[in-house]
């Protein structure tokens, strides 16, 4: 009799999980607007409301931290010390400054997370960009460099050694979101995402069909979402810098936001666009932007000599470089997938 009355109120307790599940719909993706671009989080039917609220609080979180454009960041309190004193960082901010150094050491400079005098002077991103005179281009160019920025890891802080110095981690800041995005998924237990950081794509475990992910690369002439071609891939990242996302046209020529910082002009080297897949997001964020600016023979050579990252390179002839570990496809008859 007892052991009868178990089983049925395992009956009864097993209809209603099932109700109630059958009951719930599946949350939908989410996008916001964070980081200064769209970011859109897909946990296939898995997520609750809390999960998304929780990425989505902590994508807030990561910019109020490292914005130049919100006042009292640790960012604009690290710029505003410049020359002056060094600033105890959150944690957060801190790794990202760390890795920007690692990786402007490891490019010989061209990804210089100092580059913020050069970005605010040709006011990209703001409602006035320009080009400016050489003479103001020379004045600046002294205070982009990684070398003076000073770090205690022990203590957290950061100095900016010259004055008129400052950081922007727009290079890599959006990397770093994706995969702290991916870490609170995947603390949820939830096997299967697809994160979009305004282009930098990062995707948690298998498609549901065991099938690998698609991750469409988008056509660099054209701003509206067409794809030249996708990569396929486990979970990987996938992150592009190109000429499209930010730009400005003076007098007939166009000006982008990726800089040379030995130059102090966007890079000019025919290249539309560098994909980079990698592990981690911020690295590839930071890669994708170093290999932009360093071009194709260079930017090749450093991607060919770090373990577990790839490239694809569009030039402006609408020709298209693969480095050989990755599996690209291309969609788009304009373009043609020259060599590996
Ligand atoms: P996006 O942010 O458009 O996706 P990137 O990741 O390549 O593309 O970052 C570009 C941003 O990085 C610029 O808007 C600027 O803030 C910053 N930046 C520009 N040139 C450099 C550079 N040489 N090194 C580091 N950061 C740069
Ligand atoms: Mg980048």
């Amino acid at each position: 009799m007892f052991p009868r009355m178990i089983k049925l109120r395992f009956f009864f307790a097993g209809i209603v999980v099932l109700l109630l599940s059958g009951c719930s719909k599946p949350v939908p993706p989410r996008s916001e607007f964070v980081l200064a671009t769209i970011c859109a989080i897909d946990l296939y039917g898995n997520g609750t409301p809390q999960v998304y609220h929780d990425v989505f609080t902590r994508l807030r979180e990561i910019e109020s931290r490292m914005s130049v454009f919100v006042e009292g960041s640790d960012v604009d309190r690290i710029n505003k010390a410049a020359g002056v004193e060094a600033v105890e960082v959150h944690p957060d901010v801190f790794n990202v400054i760390e890795r920007a150094v690692y990786y402007a050491e490891l490019s010989g400079g061209a990804f210089d997370p100092a580059v913020e005098p050069l970005v605010s002077l040709w006011g990209i991103g703001g409602e006035n960009p320009r080009v400016p005179a050489s003479e103001e281009i020379e004045r600046v160019l002294p205070l982009i460099n990684w070398r003076d920025i000073e770090l205690d890891r022990g203590n957290k802080t950061v100095f900016l050694k010259r004055p008129g110095m400052a950081l922007d981690l727009g290079g890599i800041a959006k990397g770093y979101a994706a995969d702290e995005a991916a870490a609170l998924i995947k603390k949820a237990r939830i096997h299967q995402a697809m994160i979009n950081i305004g282009g930098n794509v990062l995707t948690v475990g298998e498609k549901k069909d065991g099938r690998p992910w698609k991750i469409g690369i988008q056509d660099p002439m054209n701003t509206h979402g067409a794809y030249i071609g996708f990569v396929q891939t486990g979970e990987k990242t996938l992150v592009t810098s190109g000429v499209y996302e930010r730009f400005f046209v003076a007098d007939g020529a166009r000006y982008h936001h990726l800089f040379s910082p030995s130059l102090g002009y966007p890079a000019d080297n025919g290249l539309l666009s560098v994909s980079i897949i990698a592990d981690v997001s911020m690295d590839a964020d930071a890669l994708s932007t170093a290999v932009f600016v360093l071009g194709y023979e260079k930017g090749r050579a450093l991607v060919e000599s770090l373990e577990g990252v790839d490239a694809v390179f569009v030039f402006d002839d609408r020709n298209i470089y693969p480095t050989g570990g990755i599996d690209f496809t291309l969609v788009d008859e304009n373009y043609r997938v020259t060599g590996n």
